[in-house]
């Protein structure tokens, strides 16, 4: 495949492709998680296209190199991707994604989204689904958190990002967030990228912990051909050889992501580090490379947090790092 087709939401794919095979192109239907034909990719023993000609056909949304293996995430270059009233990716003012590891009670989610709206948050985070490495830890509040962080985003004017961990929940998420999050954990779960990403909602799609930058962009690549809106990377720290950090940021490749493939991309300095008093440096570190925007975390009460208690912000540390997070336009 080194073509792939983009179809118009009225387009009559089966026409288009009887069209096609008329003269010589043999093509496979591309299909999002509602079974809808969302492309067409050209497929061997095709002879090669003539892109501007089958870019002019009825239904045809646009015409895309896939040598790459990921046109649509390339196509998504330069775009920016809307979240709530929000805009995130390149050209945008920076943003600041804030709020508790886990939402543990009603009070929490409003104690961090007022915090967080205070520094200048645009967006609320929070787990109601949460993946812990133990199955004894507190594996999240469920349904019961969604509820208490949408309605704490709303009395604080955020919008809200939440982690989807399975696509049973998938409904729920989508019902609840403005932006749905696939964690590290999940990032080749490839059943789940396509659940979320004919949810309706954009994606943050975290890093795992061991993929490239190619296995990443892969993960955009599922999200965006089953239907989602937009994708939004978020590099979180990599497996290091050292321990003293809980994981090892990888800048690199966020100034790759930002300045060569022009994507939108945030970094969380919370996981990257493990440790409060290094997340405004990194914030800071993560803006300079070209980051459009910081995800922290931050409790109403860092030291009693359920997760990651650790690297909890307080409210000044939060605004320390938002300071060094919206000075300035990129
Ligand atoms: C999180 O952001 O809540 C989280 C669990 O992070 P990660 O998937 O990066 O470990
Ligand atoms: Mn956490």
């Amino acid at each position: 495949m080194n073509t792939l087709i983009t179809l118009a939401p009225d387009a009559d794919a089966g026409s288009l492709a009887r069209r096609l095979a008329a003269d010589g192109l043999w093509t496979t239907a591309l299909r999002d998680a509602a079974g809808r034909v969302q492309a067409l990719a050209v497929v061997p023993p095709s002879p090669p296209v003539d892109r501007a000609r089958l870019a002019d056909l009825p239904g045809v949304l646009a015409v895309l190199d896939a040598a790459a293996g990921h046109p649509r995430v390339d196509a998504a270059a330069g775009a920016t991707v809307a979240v709530g009233t929000t805009s995130i990716g390149p050209g945008a003012a920076p943003v600041l994604i804030a709020g508790p590891c886990s939402v543990e009670s009603e009070a929490t989610a409003f104690g961090a989204a007022e915090r967080a709206a205070a520094a200048g948050a645009t967006v609320l985070r929070g787990g109601a689904f949460k993946p812990r490495t133990s199955p004894y830890a507190f594996q999240g509040a469920g349904a019961e958190g969604l509820a208490w962080l949408r309605a704490a985003a709303d009395a604080h004017g955020l919008a809200l990002v939440t982690e989807v961990l399975s696509e049973r929940d998938v409904g729920l998420v989508a019902e609840a967030a403005d932006l749905l999050q696939i964690g590290s954990r999940n990032m080749q779960n490839f059943a789940l990228l396509k659940a979320a990403g004919g949810a309706g909602r954009p994606l943050l799609i975290k890093r795992g912990f061991s993929a490239t930058l190619e296995e990443w962009l892969m993960a955009a690549e599922h999200a965006l051909a089953a239907g989602a809106p937009g994708v939004i990377l978020c590099e979180r720290g990599v497996r290091g050889f050292d321990d003293v950090t809980r994981n090892l940021l990888d800048l690199s490749t966020v100034a790759l992501v930002a300045h060569i493939h022009r994507l939108p991309v945030i970094v969380d300095p919370s996981h990257a580090t493990g440790r409060r008093d290094l997340v405004a440096p990194l914030a800071a570190a993560a803006r300079a490379v070209g980051a459009h925007g910081v995800m922290v975390e931050t409790h109403p009460d860092p030291t009693q947090a359920r997760s990651d208690a650790p690297q909890a912000l307080t409210r000044a540390e939060l605004a320390a790092v938002a300071a060094v997070v919206l000075e300035g336009d990129r």
